[in-house]
């Protein structure tokens, strides 16, 4: 059986966008379990449902050919009584029912979005696992398709295909024995179309699952260019390029359209092909019994309760056939849930990793040579550095030389590929990852701000922090007045990424959100590069104070901010090529100097 839905997955496989290996239905199966585990009981339950309003189904007929039989051969027995207890016997069947598929309807969909729940919470857990390397490659749009609408097919398959195989699994055996108990020749004669009807049905089927995994696909590129059209609306509008970004838009949307018209080409030829059989295999009956019932071969109440099963044969075949599509939809989800919980998190804690205590700042670089990819090119090589606790170095550096490289190293966003980078002596990865990053502030060029409040936004490393402790940090940033005039003060909402906000204010909104943190270990990655002369001489103002009795790495290319630096370095592709205070190297007259004067000219 599981062979044969592999063969319905082959050709999903060919249309799959990722680089992810392919999975045998068993060990999606097997992998999907341990979700599924814990609901094990309500399953059953709602199988035990399934089975009931099952039988209440197949009553009907059972009913009918009984009272049409006596109608025929034995009226007197036709009894008021009789009647009443038949009305009363499908009273109560009908009442089993109607409970029954209010269970399915509703416990069953609670199970389903419960596993729903339990997956997307999992997942969600091992995104935040996943680190640079990961998240440098992937694309959010993406991400967001699998943690959404694809988890909500798996729940959907979940909750629904046991009910459904087996409510019509069961409908096909129990009509099936009950059509040829009733009348064997009749039965030989309908169902010798049902094998043609089949394979057309797998024929289609395939063709349908093509072109609906396609438009998912396509549904996942118009996500994604959404998510990035949207994200850069600001540069959009600045380049006047909304006609262009339309335009693309209308091509990914054609191309979805022009694929969903093919999926219903062959979703129409599916139904229309299912119902041609259906209507085949009725006229068979009707016709042959007709011939069998006048000759006396079939009962008049047989045949009516004949005709009665054979739909419901017909319309669980129908189902099973059609449920297909829903069942490939929850392997595929599966699948792709799968193929994000087997990335494995390059940065994770050692075994034995052991806290930092009372860090005092001190950093080394041992030999540290380092490539992004293993086959690609080194970006740092065989760097040696000694940092003191509480001194300020800074780094220079033509652009690409791998000045922010080498800082995301300690607190291990990457990993050394030799060498090692030791926090107070000790090996960055033998530390505890949340201890270590815990002492290491990072301030960039572009801080991520979250949509939320100001107040929200400071204390985002200490949610525990008091409205005072965020107030005092917010005035160490030179931040405290600007937000005072805002319309709700510490309350006003920012916007997404805080697009309220100039470039200057975000900018000591994250600073405030350090001096909170207040770590021993700071890094300042241009921070101040994309802002005008004002706000620039305030942040700098600011990060001075951040800066204080801290081990500062400042990557700055205006060159007069670090000129009181206690180290400077020159970092080129090359590696370190000149370390010194900036007397000794204006002195030494190497590259530092003719950065320098270059920097003075422009000025
Ligand atoms: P700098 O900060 O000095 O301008 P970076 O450290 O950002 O330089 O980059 C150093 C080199 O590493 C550049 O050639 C850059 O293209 C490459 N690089 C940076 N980030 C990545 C990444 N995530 N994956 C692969 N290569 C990267
Ligand atoms: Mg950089």
């Amino acid at each position: 059986m599981l062979y044969l839905f592999d063969i319905f997955r082959k050709d999903e496989i060919i249309l799959k966008e990722t680089h992810g290996r392919t999975r045998s239905t068993a060990e999606l199966f097997r992998r999907f379990a341990p979700y599924f585990k814990p609901y094990v009981p309500t399953l059953i339950l709602d199988l035990f449902c399934a089975s009931l309003t099952t039988i209440c189904e197949l009553a009907l007929p059972v009913i009918v050919r009984y009272v049409m039989n006596l109608a025929q051969y034995n009226l007197s027995a036709l009894t008021a009584n009789l009647i009443v207890r038949l009305g009363v016997l499908y009273f109560v069947l009908r009442v089993i029912d109607t409970a029954g598929s209010y269970y399915m309807a509703n416990i069953g969909h609670v199970m389903g979005a419960k596993i729903e729940t339990d997956m997307r919470t999992t997942l969600f857990r091992h995104l935040q696992k996943l680190s640079f390397r990961y998240y440098a490659n992937a694309k959010v749009g993406q991400l967001m398709a699998r943690i959404t609408s694809d988890l909500f097919d798996v729940t959907e398959f979940a909750h629904h295909c046991p009910e459904e195989f087996f409510i019509a699994g069961v409908k096909i055996v129990v009509s099936f024995a009950i059509l040829l108990s009733v009348n064997v020749p009749l039965t030989l004669f309908t169902f010798a179309v049902l094998p043609i009807m089949l394979v057309c049905c797998y024929k289609f089927n395939r063709r349908m699952r093509e072109t609906f995994k396609e438009s998912r696909w396509q549904v996942g590129e118009i996500n994604a260019q959404v998510e990035d059209s949207l994200l850069g609306i600001r540069v959009v509008k600045s380049f006047a390029r909304e006609e262009a970004e339309e335009q693309k838009f209308a091509e990914g949307n054609e191309r979805w359209l022009a694929i969903k018209k093919r999926n219903y080409f062959w979703m129409g030829g599916f139904q229309a092909t299912t119902r041609a059989f259906d209507g085949l295999m009725n006229l068979v009956v009707l016709v042959l019994g007709c011939v069998f019932l006048l000759h006396g071969a079939i009962h008049p109440g047989d045949f009516v309760a004949y005709l009665l099963y054979v739909q419901t044969l017909l319309t669980s075949i129908r189902r099973i056939v059609e449920f297909m599509e829903q069942f490939q939809r929850g392997m595929t989800g599966i699948d792709r849930f799968l193929e994000i919980m087997d990335e494995q998190p390059d940065i994770i804690n050692a075994p034995d990793a052991i806290p930092c205590e009372h860090v005092r700042g001190e950093v080394d670089f041992e030999d540290v040579s380092f490539s992004y990819e293993d086959d690609a090119g080194e970006v740092l090589g065989h760097i040696n550095l000694h940092v003191d606790a509480g001194q300020n170095i800074a780094i220079v550096g033509p652009s690409g030389g791998g000045k922010t490289t080498l800082c995301n190293l300690i607190p291990r966003f990457y990993d050394v590929s030799s060498g090692c980078v030791k926090l107070d002596g000790v090996d960055v990865r033998k530390l505890q990852l949340h201890s270590l990053r815990s002492h290491i502030g990072v301030v960039q060029q572009d801080n991520y701000l979250f949509s939320g409040t100001v107040l929200h936004n400071i204390a985002y490393g200490r949610p525990e922090a008091t409205r005072e402790q965020i107030i005092e940090a917010s005035k160490l940033a030179g931040a405290h007045e600007f937000i005072s005039s805002l319309p709700n003060g510490y309350d006003t909402f920012i916007g997404e990424r805080g697009v309220k906000l100039s470039g200057g204010q975000k900018q000591r909104i994250s600073i405030a959100r350090v001096f909170l943190k207040d770590p021993p270990v700071l890094i300042l990655d241009e921070a101040t590069s994309a802002l005008d002369n004002e706000s620039e001489r305030l942040v700098q103002q600011s990060l001075e104070k951040l800066a204080h009795g801290r081990t500062v790495f400042t990557i700055a290319h205006r060159l007069t901010t670090i000129r009181g630096a206690d180290k400077i370095l020159v970092l080129t592709e090359d590696g370190i090529a000149e370390q010194g205070s900036h007397e000794e190297l204006i002195a030494k007259g190497g590259i530092y100097k003719e950065l320098y004067s270059m920097y003075s000219d422009m000025r």
